[in-house]
């Protein structure tokens, strides 16, 4: 049957992946995952994008519906160029939908943020499938979002909403990779966790870095496990970010109002010991008006979820 194949690709900091999945089917094909390496440049990732396209589609063009890409960064209102990625030193103005579109000459290619991407993927696989009013967030190398009103996340006017990882929720607060002060991002994402950590380690012989084995080797990972085994110093950090992180979610619920909250990215693997805290503060600062808290819950399909959203706009179930 012909053009009942759809590819989707998923470019992030950390890693880009490809999916191969048929029809309106819930499984891939085939799946392959490989490195970004951001600090080798732009270039050899676009390379990468293509030989892995390449190699994945050999023979099957003529039955390829359509291609869609998650991309980790900002992305213009056409959804065309790649703008940058604050996490992706030297990428600027890529026109990344031209360049796929030499794997499939013919084929539509769209795309749009990894975290527009991922909250449709969740809208459609996930904990937001019987929800209308949807708010997704997604907190790893950086923090990213999506409002979803009936499956269709909102652009804004130049395809920059729902950035809440650059929602200011301390003033004067961390410098963030945005080059802003007090970002969320600059506080509760994986990268500001692990900072966070190493600056407290110079000071104190924490868990945190007998963990990681030394001072530099610290990630958002160490911090939880530690405090898993109850140190004191990693609990501390956990507090904070839980503390800002709740006040992003009151922010955020109070302007729009969600059916849910749906959590994702790798830092949510640690949602347990993160997101209790942070509901207690959003409830705090929400419950004084008598508003109603949403559930505010992590999803359980982040690993992938970037990648289906991105099968989802190959299929053209986003519009
Ligand atoms: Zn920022």
């Amino acid at each position: 049957m012909h053009n009942n194949l759809f590819f989707g690709i998923d470019v992030g900091n950390t890693k880009l992946a490809f999916g191969i999945a048929r029809g309106d089917e819930r499984e891939f094909l085939e799946k392959k995952v490989v490195p970004t390496e951001p600090h080798l440049g732009p270039e050899q990732a676009v390379n990468k994008i293509l030989n892995q396209g390449r190699v994945m589609l050999a023979g099957k063009q003529s039955c390829l519906g359509g291609i869609g890409i998650a991309f980790g960064g900002f992305v213009d209102v056409n959804r065309a160029v790649a703008l940058a990625s604050p996490n992706f030193p030297g990428l600027k103005n890529i026109p990344l939908v031209e360049i796929v579109r030499e794997l499939a000459p013919g084929v539509s290619v769209r795309m749009d943020n990894d975290a527009n991407v991922a909250g449709v993927g969740e809208s459609l696989y996930g904990k937001g499938k019987d929800h209308h009013h949807i708010i997704y967030l997604t907190i790893s190398t950086g923090i990213g979002g999506a409002v979803l009103f009936g499956g269709k996340p909102l652009a804004g006017s130049q395809g920059l909403a729902a950035e809440f990882g650059h929602m200011i929720v301390k003033p004067r607060g961390p410098r963030c990779t945005c080059g802003s002060r007090g970002c969320l991002e600059a506080i509760a994402s994986g990268t500001s966790i692990a900072r966070m950590a190493r600056n407290v380690a110079a000071k104190s012989d924490s868990l945190i870095t007998k963990l990681a084995g030394r001072r530099e080797a610290i990630t958002a990972a160490h911090v939880f496990m530690a405090a898993r085994r109850g140190d004191v110093v990693a609990q501390n950090i956990i507090d904070e970010v839980a503390y800002y992180l709740g006040i992003g979610l009151a922010n955020i619920i109070s302007g729009w109002d969600p059916d849910i909250v749906v959590l994702g990215g790798g830092v949510m693997n640690s949602s347990d010991l993160l997101l209790p805290p942070a509901i207690s503060v959003v409830k705090e600062h929400l419950e004084v008006r008598d508003a109603k808290v949403p559930p505010i819950e992590a999803s359980d399909i982040h690993d992938d979820v970037a990648l289906w959203g991105a099968v989802a706009l190959a299929r053209g179930n986003i519009g």
